[in-house]
């Protein structure tokens, strides 16, 4: 570099530092991805100061995302998403919503009769919000200085609640970035038959790593440069799968996990994105509940490793697989 071309970077240094307004905004976009284990929660700080939550962790994680978000001295969630009404996607959002002020919540167009569920509705319904429907097309107004579009649930009817997860695309100037809830391969696969303008810098890889997210075809039109698996250590799924971190590392992309660096940070000036990783946050156990595994057609419930698991195994708690019927196995003799 020459004298006179450090001289001018040092100058422009010197006045940008002066003058933040000489850059645009005040604040960067900061995106923490917290560590939750197994399960999602996303709080996105915009250059304007307006705070937007993406789920909220299981229910066991009350304690730790109200205090995260007390931290970050957040009084006002201009936006909550519930992606899906999974435990592990909104356990803990009545209690946020409590808490905080929120401004709009936005929900898929589909419902489940599960308790945290119906515990989410109450506080949506003591807070005296409306709930709006999330479905691509819709465009989230959070900051002039963002675009945020939904690009998913288009309408389905799917099998799985996971691909009426809302999928959101966020972009600050040249930086896009993709939260995706547990989506799997039928909503990623209508997402690009639809032409949906899916490329992003950072992935928030879907359904915790699992291989039914993350299909190749997908993964070939977002081509982000970073992906964020928000999973926990010891997960009884044997998530994130080995087949779609190989996947990753051939799309060439770096991968961040919660499980080994704890709530990850990225912060963007609508340039670039730097990462910061945080340390695993001590977790004593994952839950205490019994998970067996039913099939698509079978009426019995397995343990792990049964051999009739070989074409389909969907977890279930132990509570909840009697609960809708299942019999127990009498080949692997699971809990009862
Ligand atoms: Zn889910
Ligand atoms: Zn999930």
């Amino acid at each position: 570099m020459s004298l006179l071309r450090r001289l001018v970077l040092i100058l422009a240094l010197v006045i940008a530092s002066f003058c933040p307004e000489a850059s645009g905004d005040h604040y960067p976009l900061r995106v923490h991805f917290l560590d939750v284990g197994q399960a999602d929660c996303i709080l996105i700080q915009t250059p304007n100061q307006r705070s937007m939550l993406i789920d909220a962790g299981n229910n066991g994680d009350e304690e730790f995302v109200l205090s995260y978000l007390a931290q970050e001295n957040i009084e006002e969630l201009a936006v909550v998403v519930g992606t899906h009404p999974h435990e592990d996607h909104i356990g803990s959002m009545d209690a946020v919503i409590d808490r905080f002020s929120v401004g709009r919540i936005y929900l898929p167009p589909v419902v489940t009769t599960t308790e945290t569920f119906a515990s989410l509705l109450s506080a949506i319904k003591r807070k005296g919000l409306n709930i709006n429907t999330a479905k691509a097309g819709v465009e989230i107004d959070l900051d002039p200085a963002l675009s945020v579009k939904i690009v998913a649930p288009h309408s389905g009817p799917y099998e799985d609640l996971n691909d009426y997860s809302v999928v959101i695309k966020l972009t600050y100037n040249r930086v896009s970035f993709l939260f995706t809830g547990d989506a799997e391969a039928s909503s990623e696969r209508r997402m690009v038959t639809e032409g949906t303008d899916l490329q992003a810098d950072l992935l928030k890889v879907g359904h915790h790593g699992s291989t039914t997210s993350t299909s190749k075809q997908f993964l070939a039109r977002v081509k982000p440069k970073y992906a964020v698996i928000s999973v926990g250590t010891g997960n009884r799924y044997g998530h994130p799968d080995r087949e779609i971190i190989n996947r990753l590392s051939r799309f060439q992309v770096e991968v961040h996990r919660t499980d080994e660096e704890g709530t990850i940070l990225a912060v963007s000036d609508g340039e670039s994105i730097k990462i910061i990783p945080g340390k695993p946050a001590p977790r004593s156990v994952v839950s205490d509940e019994i998970i067996v595994y039913i099939t698509k057609s079978g009426r019995k419930y397995h343990q792990w490793g049964c051999g009739f698991l070989q074409n389909s195994a969907i977890p279930r708690t132990l509570q909840q697989a009697k609960k809708e019927g299942y019999m127990p196995c009498s080949a692997c003799r699971p809990p009862q």
